[in-house]
């Protein structure tokens, strides 16, 4: 496995990898790797000849009084684990390289970023879609893997690389979670025990919403309250949102059709945790 730290050393690296006519399957993280990000590699793996996964905690999705300097980094973990998931390539750049001081240019995916996350993290897309546009401009990779955890972010690159003609394929992975249900995160390594077990009340609150929902509830009040009340008999949980949104623009809805995607962020002790699940009304 080869580790690279130069961006036009990634790009020569991918364009000996095409000229192979090999595909080259793509998992950017920003690294803490978990089962999550495993399931990824293992995705990109068995899709196509050549894996590469990106390393690279991104300041400009960062917001000043974010976690941007604590942000957990264990480059030296993260590699052993790309090596053993059989990765050809860890991206691993530094920051003074994927920004140089006269870097001009961002990405806005208009209105799809000012929703959910955006509201209490602006600027937060801004900065991932223009890192991802990167990426993928450094990497060229025929797929990239992303995680429906970040059900947002996913929405948002879909569309950017539709927008901008990217020409990659964007690959959906399923949210990975531990055995009682907490999603997993880079950013649960924050969490006290005490906090780790209100925690459970997220996934919670989304499997009674499913709950709800299977036994024919369409209106998204009910399914709100349902997923409201869970939450707030945490006493260190502050909710910043909890939503029923229509997937493709994140729009609130009201009443679900076929399709709504219920999502939840909340504050507990120094982390933001999010989690989402898809509701989906049975076909004929
Ligand atoms: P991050 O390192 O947090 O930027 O995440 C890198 C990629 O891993 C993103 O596409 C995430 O959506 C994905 N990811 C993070 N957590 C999970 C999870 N629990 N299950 C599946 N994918 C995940």
């Amino acid at each position: 496995m080869e580790i690279l730290k130069k961006p036009e050393e990634m790009t020569a690296w991918s364009k000996r990898i095409a000229r192979e006519d090999k595909t080259i399957g793509f998992v950017p993280t920003m690294g803490a790797l978990h089962e999550g990000h495993v399931s990824l590699i293992r995705k990109a793996r068995a899709e196509n000849d050549a894996v590469v996964v990106s390393i690279f905690v991104n300041p400009t999705q960062f917001g000043p009084s974010e976690d941007y300097e604590r942000y957990p980094r264990c480059f030296e973990k993260d590699a052993k684990i790309c090596e053993a998931e059989k990765a050809d390539a860890v991206f691993h750049p530094a920051v003074e390289d994927m920004y140089p001081e006269d870097h001009r240019t961002f990405i806005e995916v208009c209105e799809l970023s000012n929703r959910l996350c955006g509201i209490s993290r602006p600027g937060h897309f801004r900065g991932v879609a223009t890192v991802v546009a990167k990426l993928f401009g450094i990497v060229r990779p025929d797929r990239a893997y992303f995680g429906m955890k970040d059900a947002q972010q996913l929405a948002i690159i879909e569309r950017m690389n539709r927008d901008l003609c990217l020409g990659v394929r964007i690959v959906r992975c399923e949210t990975v979670r531990e055995p009682d249900g907490l999603a997993m995160s880079s950013r649960n390594a924050y969490l006290s025990a005490a906090e780790r077990k209100q925690a459970l009340a997220i996934s919670r609150a989304l499997r009674e919403c499913e709950a709800k929902f299977a036994a024919g509830e369409r209106k998204a009040m009910p399914l709100l309250k349902v997923m409201g009340d869970i939450l707030a008999r945490e006493p260190d949980i502050e909710v910043d949102y909890v939503a029923i949104v229509d997937p493709a623009t994140l729009d609130d809805i009201s009443e679900v059709k076929d399709e709504a995607l219920a999502a939840i962020a909340v504050y507990i002790g120094k982390a933001r945790l999010i989690d989402n699940t898809m509701l989906r009304a049975k076909s004929g």
